[in-house]
């Protein structure tokens, strides 16, 4: 096993023991919409390790057709007898996102989507656990984010604000040449993009988080960052990167849910 995974099933031994003492184990409701494929995927994974820690899942299946107003009304239901919930993403373009963000009671908002959240989003909060792991100095740290979606780039660029990083946040509109400038100048690169090969590494010397979830042409899971094995970067790759602990990281704002 290599360390990033003993350290993942080391925090996961402790939840375990957490719940196990508990009076009223948590649970979570995971709601999904239509069947895409990658959706099912990860929640597969999440029951799976929800399952191996001891927390109760509901996996609840939706119609494709379902509209905003009918899953906001599940939503209200069903929340309050769960510790938490997921409204997994992406929902179909119909549905408006902004206002299932709001339905859920902030309390109970594990996925930390809602504006007034109890919770960081569990990406960005593994990619923060990662850091610390490793012991990298965020202090003054010049870090590149490339990608600014709600739920990867900008709650992880506001959490490296606030360790004291000097934080760049690109994104599509991003002239290339202009990122390649900001490349070349960071201490840390995180790709949250979703393009196989978007960032050539191979001649690059740095510190390099890739987030990026792919599929080569065998259908092999890669990240977005192309290298060799003679990079001199140092690179959390995918897979058997920072995805562990963001995993980890969703658990845990499943059992901190159950004391709010
Ligand atoms: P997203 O909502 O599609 O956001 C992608 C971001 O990349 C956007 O901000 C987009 O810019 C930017 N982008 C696209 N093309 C670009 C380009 N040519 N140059 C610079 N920036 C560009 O995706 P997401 O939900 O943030 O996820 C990002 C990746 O992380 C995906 O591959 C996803 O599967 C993966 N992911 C991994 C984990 C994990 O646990 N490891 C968890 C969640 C997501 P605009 O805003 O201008 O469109």
């Amino acid at each position: 096993m290599n360390k990033m995974k003993e350290y993942a099933a080391m925090r996961k031994a402790q939840l375990k023991e957490q719940i196990a003492q508990m009076e009223y184990p948590p649970s979570l409701l995971i709601l999904q919409v239509g069947e895409v494929e990658a959706s099912s995927r990860y929640i597969r994974n999440k029951i799976k390790d929800c399952e191996e820690v001891g927390i109760s899942v509901v996996h609840y299946k939706a119609d494709e057709s379902v509209t905003t107003e009918e899953l906001i009304d599940f939503i209200n239901e069903r929340q309050e007898y769960f510790t938490g919930i997921i409204v997994q993403q992406p929902l179909p373009a119909h549905i408006d996102q902004s206002r299932i963000d709001v339905a859920i009671d902030p309390s109970r908002d594990v996925d930390g989507f809602h504006p007034m959240s109890h919770f960081n989003p569990a990406t960005a909060q593994g990619i923060i656990d990662y850091l610390s792991w490793r012991d990298f100095n965020l202090d003054g740290a010049e870090v590149l984010v490339i990608g600014r979606s709600d739920i990867v780039g900008k709650p992880l660029a506001r959490m490296l604000i606030d360790r004291n990083a000097t934080v760049t946040l690109c994104h599509s509109h991003t002239p290339r040449i202009k990122l390649m400038r900001h490349v070349h100048d960071a201490d840390l690169i995180i790709s949250a993009v979703g393009i196989r090969h978007f960032l050539d590494c191979t001649d690059l010397k740095t510190n390099i988080v890739d987030v990026g979830i792919n599929f080569d042409n065998e259908g092999k899971l890669c990240g977005d960052c192309y290298y060799i094995n003679e990079t001199k970067s140092s690179i959390s790759p995918v897979p058997g990167g920072v995805g562990l602990l963001t995993r980890v990281a969703l658990l845990e704002n499943v059992v901190r849910a159950a004391y709010e």
